[in-house]
């Protein structure tokens, strides 16, 4: 098939001061999708003379873009968003950690895998790095759905051993064994990928990290994920946990979970140190901005990080996030760079959501971007999908522009059709 419309993608690092040459853009495009995959894009009349027997799917005026990918996200919080008035400890215990102990049970796992895919995809995202519980029945159900749609999922069992509900707790050796038979499960089985989990430093006993750094050593090619430096309190009780270590991120250096493949959630307050450390090691250092607002967790230093060249994502880390859409995620975002002083431009907001989380994940000769042999991850964006976008669109001049209303005024209303592997979702 394909799609006609007005195509844009990033074709190089979109965060330069000057950005023209990252990205491709058609003001009446088309996209050619053949099975899973991207194999050609470029003006309509061009493409439709080479591809003349194919069938067209007119978007009209709306942009066709790469599917949005979420770098950190907590599946069993579905019900978990917008619970009220605590700050990340206090939050844990009070919301997060009862529902989490529901996720034992394999159908309440399979009934919110569902509704939890559901929402991603209604809101654009086509690419997710997730959290699920402790329990082994939260990762085969949230597996199983992704695999069903053919959808890319980097998802990992919580390793958690202590200060959380005797329901919630696993063991070292239990922890261990369950994440290792789950990597042989699903690890690069369909579009699946497993990440090597430890919930965070306080969760876990020194002997958990351990064994957490020695599946990272018998697996390889598996991502990590975990949260560093997200509230004062939280790092302030985790340096009490682990008093002889230098800082948060020397807790999981020298237990051998920070590589090229660790996804850091949060890392807000980071000392000089701890960045050289990211710099080395080439972890990634996601940020969360709606969770970081909600939560009142603290304010990114992105254009620090950024001019340190660390490896950044973004994400909603959702139920902490309170939207699941990577445009409002990327509209707080910008509202947390004007407090630093540093104006988010909209390319490097939309290269990051795509192309550059897919650079963090070094799958970007799979996932965003439309370069031939991608897969057809695609979302269709209207930028006049409510009164005040359509109004301010009047007078609109520049994709930038339009890029800057889509994220400051659109969200989920302005997600039209979604592609995930060539198949249409939405
Ligand atoms: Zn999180």
């Amino acid at each position: 098939m394909i799609l006609k419309g007005r195509i844009f993608h990033f074709v190089d690092d979109g965060r330069k001061e000057n950005p023209e040459n990252s990205f491709e853009y058609f003001e009446m495009g088309g996209l050619v999708v053949s099975g899973k995959k991207i194999v050609d894009i470029g003006d309509f009349n061009k493409i439709i003379a080479k591809y003349s027997d194919h069938d067209v799917i007119d978007h009209k005026n709306n942009l066709i873009f790469p599917g949005f990918i979420d770098l950190h996200n907590h599946f069993p919080q579905v019900q978990v968003i917008s619970s009220y008035g605590t700050q990340l400890l206090e939050w844990l215990n009070k919301y997060t950690f009862p529902e989490e102990a529901k996720f034992i049970s394999e159908d309440y796992s399979k009934q919110q895998a569902k509704k939890f895919l559901k929402l991603l995809i209604t809101n654009g995202t086509t690419t997710s790095v997730s959290f699920c519980s402790v329990h082994k029945e939260s990762v085969n159900a949230l597996f199983q759905e992704a695999s069903k749609k053919n959808m890319c999922m980097i998802a990992g069992k919580v390793m958690m051993d202590r200060n959380a509900p005797k329901n919630l707790l696993d063991t070292p050796q239990s922890s261990y064994e369950d994440s290792q038979a789950l990597i042989s499960k699903w690890h690069k089985k369909n579009r699946n990928f497993y990440a090597i989990t430890p919930r965070f430093a306080i969760t876990s006993s020194p002997e958990q990290l351990k064994l957490a750094g020695k599946l990272v050593e018998n697996n390889p090619s598996c991502y990590i994920q975990t949260h560093l430096s997200e509230n004062r309190d939280e790092i302030e009780y985790t340096m009490s946990l682990y008093p002889n270590y230098r800082h948060y991120l020397d807790i999981y250096l020298q237990n051998g979970i920070v590589n090229n493949r660790s996804l850091l959630g949060h890392s807000i307050h980071l000392s000089g140190d701890e960045i050289s450390i990211f710099e080395q090691s080439k972890a990634v250092a996601v940020h969360c901005p709606t969770s970081n607002l909600f939560l009142g967790s603290g304010l990114f230093p992105l254009k620090e990080l950024n001019n340190s060249n660390v490896r950044l994502g973004i994400s909603t880390d959702v139920g902490g996030g309170t939207s699941y859409s990577m445009l409002n995620n990327l509209d707080a975002a910008y509202k947390i760079q004007q407090f630093r002083n540093f104006s988010l431009n909209p390319k490097f907001s939309f290269y990051w959501a795509t192309l550059g989380n897919a650079k963090s994940l070094g799958l970007e000769n799979q996932i965003g971007s439309f370069k031939k042999g991608t897969f057809a991850d695609i979302v269709v964006l209207d930028s006049l999908s409510n009164m005040v976008s359509k109004i301010r669109m009047e007078t609109c001049e520049s994709l930038d522009e339009e890029l800057f209303v889509l994220q400051t005024l659109g969200g989920v209303q302005s997600i039209k059709s979604v592609y995930i592997a060539g198949n249409s979702f939405l």
